[in-house]
């Protein structure tokens, strides 16, 4: 049975759905940039769960917003000039491209807060009625902290200094921990930073708060009550507590039961951000040669609630850890092997379920993974598995890399530039003119391939960034 370590509780618990469909809400982007690869961590994470979760037999709805408006969208938009939505379809292009690539699915609404404002009007009003939130004299409402006596009960921060700190208000979405206060629903337009960006409303024109946008598309697309809720762990506070005051506050009902969230991605030490400027994007990674699986396995392979330190050489060694999957997998997709002997992959099987059953075990779900690449190799040498077997495993494979979704390789594109080079070579070889064919294979190299001579011709892939050097080659 799948256990989850609870936020909320502070306890490793059993995941235990509401209904049939398990409910989830994922915080999304911030359109204001190409996302990062930490953003990529806590994103490729929350997909590994949806399929653990489905893999346990539950389907999931799985939601994550787009935040397309706040300080930074906005910023964004005026700076260049632009229409706010104009601005952020760019970056939400982009992400989608890059979801691709990284293999997060199945996700199966990903609502723009822009489009969601007349619900978060509806959820602020609810919140002035019934006495949890106010418009003051700048004419931005604001939620009333000290009247949520649950407020603090996610990141478990002492409710006095939260209460002590209610009277400043803070007009910004993003502040820190010391600026413990009363958070705007609704932000009063500011014609000087704002600009032509801004939206009517009961209270005068504005926009809304950040936090707002989130608990209003949960409410619209999963109702007031959810199974799941996740995020980095930066999220925990402010913006996880707010969202649980707006919406139960609002509905009277518990909002989410379980609460996930991630550990950073870091880059000596400190939280890749863009702020800091100590950040990769996918397509910084991509154009250095690296591909959306690499990041993806590099990201499956710790632990989500462990931070991980981002480096290029722990990039290559999630290359090389792929390569020998690839490996296995051409030797068992070509085995002649004819033996007699089975091989006890339902433990495999059920030894990897296990461990990702227990709070996202990743790390020990691959220990038991090489292992079995390991034993089965033995078993290969000494031609001793049957044919049966290897189809089992091969299928078993399959089931596996339906939750890690990295285990089976790409399909490269090679430019047709390339492979015509590649014929010519051959070419210059049959007819023994070697110092033509060490030419073109030099310039096939330097145009960011390799070559592999094989029984049957050449394989031709894309270089990895570590064989750099290896730039001159002769036959
Ligand atoms: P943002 O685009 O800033 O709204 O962030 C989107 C998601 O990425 C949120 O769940 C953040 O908590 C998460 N996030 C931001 N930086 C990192 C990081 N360095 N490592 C892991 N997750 C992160
Ligand atoms: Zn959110």
């Amino acid at each position: 049975m799948l256990h989850l370590y609870n936020t909320l509780s502070r306890k490793l618990e059993p995941f235990q759905p509401m209904g049939a469909k398990v409910k989830m809400y994922t915080c999304g982007p911030t359109v204001y940039g190409f996302a990062h690869i930490g953003n990529f961590r806590t994103f490729i994470t929350e997909d590994l769960l949806r399929r653990v979760i489905e893999a346990n037999g539950y389907p999931v709805i799985q939601v994550m917003n787009l935040t397309d408006v706040d300080d930074k969208t906005m910023k964004g938009a005026n700076d260049r000039n632009m229409p706010l939505r104009e601005f952020t379809d760019i970056y939400i292009k982009a992400f989608f491209e890059d979801l691709k690539s990284l293999k997060v699915e199945g996700i199966a609404h990903f609502p723009r807060a822009t489009d969601a404002i007349p619900s978060m009007l509806l959820m602020i009003q609810k919140l002035i009625d019934k006495g949890f939130a106010y418009q003051a004299e700048d004419k931005s409402v604001y939620f009333r902290v000290h009247a949520f006596k649950e407020y603090g009960k996610l990141s478990h921060l002492d409710r006095q200094s939260l209460v002590a700190g209610a009277s400043e208000r803070v007009n910004q979405d993003e502040y820190s921990k010391d600026n413990l206060c009363d958070f705007a629903l609704w932000k009063a337009y500011d014609p000087k930073i704002d600009g032509p960006i801004f939206w009517e409303s009961p209270y005068g024109r504005g926009r809304p708060g950040w936090h707002i946008e989130c608990s209003a598309m949960a409410q619209d697309f999963l109702g007031p009550s959810i199974d799941l809720h996740c995020g980095g762990v930066d999220l925990v506070f402010p913006h996880h507590e707010n969202e649980i005051a707006q919406s139960e506050c609002c509905n009277h009902a518990p909002f989410s039961r379980y609460w996930l969230h991630v550990e950073h991605l870091h880059v000596d030490g400190k939280k890749m951000s863009k702020s800091l400027g100590n950040f990769y994007t996918l397509r910084d990674l991509i154009d250095k040669g690296f591909t959306g699986r690499e990041v993806r396995a590099l990201m499956a392979q710790s632990h989500y609630r462990m931070p991980l330190n981002f480096t290029l050489e722990g990039l290559n060694s999630v290359r090389q850890a792929l390569d020998r999957i690839d490996q296995f997998l051409d030797r068992l997709k070509n085995s002649d092997s004819s033996g007699a002997e089975e091989f006890p992959i339902e433990e495999t099987e059920s030894a990897f379920m296990d461990a990702v059953n227990q709070d996202l075990n990743f790390p020990k779900a691959f220990a038991i993974l090489f292992d079995m690449i390991r034993d089965v190799n033995k078993g290969l040498d000494q031609k001793k598995l049957s044919q049966h077997a290897v189809k089992k495993i091969l299928s078993s494979i399959e089931n596996l890399d339906r939750i890690l979704g990295c285990l089976q390789k790409e399909e490269q594109s090679v430019s047709e530039a390339v492979l015509e080079l590649v014929e010519a070579r051959k070419l210059a070889r049959s007819e023994r003119r070697f110092q033509d064919a060490d030419k073109i294979r030099n310039e096939i190299i330097a145009l960011g391939y390799e070559l592999e001579d094989v029984t049957n011709g050449t394989k031709v892939k894309k270089r990895h960034p570590c064989n750099i050097q290896k730039n001159t080659v002769t036959d």
